[in-house]
């Protein structure tokens, strides 16, 4: 499958270019109140680690539009607020951060929105101008009902257009809905109709596993049609998961590589090794390697290698003694005590085999326009030759 992105406008996060043609960034929010600055920073260090690459906020108080000064000092990925209700948060906020995410549903008069956007035009920043299902206008709700997608995308599409007004385009979008559904319809329609570039997500998803699954169908579903420049994965669980779960349905899609892609057999009657246990360590212990590479743990030797072919390197179970291969060929035989650790050190050799011969990492190749601040023209022009017209909207 090869996925054409939907041509968007570029919008600069700090050093992050959001759309335009740059790789789809990840991101993830904060859990600490901002007051508990090292918490907070603490937490923005395990996210950066996992590879997040844009980390957003909660400004809900004075106290907390006080933290970002020793925040912003304290982290190396963009910084972007999140307001609610209180445009002089988002005033104040904007004077330190690299983006404010505002929902103008919920700030009030135009007048206040206004005085946003001359802050966000004052200090170089972009806006995030998120609508939600749970805050449309109360002219919209009167006429759809009740929330839905078609209300969503127009109150989104009125708020764009309400800021292009004022003459600041500096922005990108979010559309949020619980409802898988309702939000993949609501980003879908809004794609028809403006090339602003798109944070996509789906809200309150759930806990790890069902908020993941969730995730990867909506946010899987609208990376494959080519859209969406940046996603956040919504758990109830540690952020750093979100990030974990937002590369892997990048990984899945073939739109990042990043680290340790691990393919592990789901068993079978031919097992010989604790394949479970064995996966889950060599990615745990494998972390913290980015250079792109497939993982095979396979259960046993007799299709092992086969099953294991497409995998970089590999290991595969036998009665006591288990083989190590690499890209479908037999490498040793390794006593089944000795497979993990035989396994890790291999990947670690190889991961600074590709670093120090420049081998492709398309990780460091695809981020690289976004993540060393490239030149907006050069990733605009980019896109102009991988963008493509929308297709029709399945109908269900
Ligand atoms: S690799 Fe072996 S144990 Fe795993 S599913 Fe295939 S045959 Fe079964």
């Amino acid at each position: 499958m090869r996925i054409n992105r939907r041509k968007t406008r570029a919008v600069r996060v700090g050093g992050v270019v959001v759309g335009g043609g740059a790789p789809v960034s990840v991101q993830s929010m904060t859990i600490p109140h901002p007051r508990d600055r090292r918490g907070t920073i603490d937490q923005i260090h395990a996210l950066e680690r996992a590879g997040c690459e844009l980390v957003r906020v909660a400004v809900p108080d004075q106290e907390a539009v006080e933290a970002l000064p020793a925040i912003k000092a304290g982290v190396g990925i963009p910084l972007i607020a999140d307001v609610h209700f209180d445009h002089r948060l988002a005033l104040k906020a904007a004077e330190v951060v690299d983006c404010v995410r505002i929902n103008p549903g919920n700030i009030g008069p135009w007048w206040k929105m206004a005085e946003v956007i001359q802050a966000a035009r004052d200090w170089g920043i972009p806006l995030r101008v998120g609508v939600n299902g749970g805050s449309l206008e109360r002219p919209l709700l009167e006429r759809y009902g009740y929330p839905t997608a078609e209300a969503l995308a127009e109150s989104a599409l009125n708020a764009v257009h309400a800021i292009e007004d004022t003459g600041f385009t500096d922005m990108k979008v979010s559309l949020k809905a619980s409802d898988v559904h309702m939000a993949v319809d609501a980003y879908w329609l809004f794609a028809h109709q403006s090339d602003y570039p798109l944070h996509i997500g789906i809200t309150e998803a759930g806990t790890a596993m069902t908020g993941a699954v969730k995730s990867a169908i909506g946010l899987g579903w609208l990376l494959s049609q080519g859209i969406g420049d940046t996603l956040r994965v919504s758990l109830a669980a540690d952020p750093v998961e979100e990030v974990k779960v937002g590369f892997e349905i990048l990984k899945s899609l073939e739109l990042r590589h990043r680290g340790v892609n691990v393919i592990a057999c789901p068993t079978c009657g031919r097992v010989e090794i604790d394949v479970v246990r064995l996966a889950n360590e060599v990615e745990q212990r494998l972390g913290h390697i980015t250079a792109p590479l497939n993982v095979s743990v396979l259960g046993c030797v007799v299709n092992g290698i086969g099953e294991g072919k497409e995998a970089d390197i590999g290991i595969a179970g036998g009665q006591g003694m288990g083989i190590l291969f690499k890209h479908g060929k037999l490498v040793r035989k390794v006593p089944s005590e000795e497979l993990v650790d035989v396994l890790v050190d291999e990947v670690e050799a190889m991961a600074l085999e590709r670093r120090d011969g420049h081998a492709p990492d398309a990780d460091s190749s695809d981020a690289a326009a976004a993540a060393s601040g490239a030149d907006l023209a050069l990733v605009d022009a980019a896109a102009s030759t991988a963008g493509h017209d929308l297709p029709m909207m399945p109908s269900r």
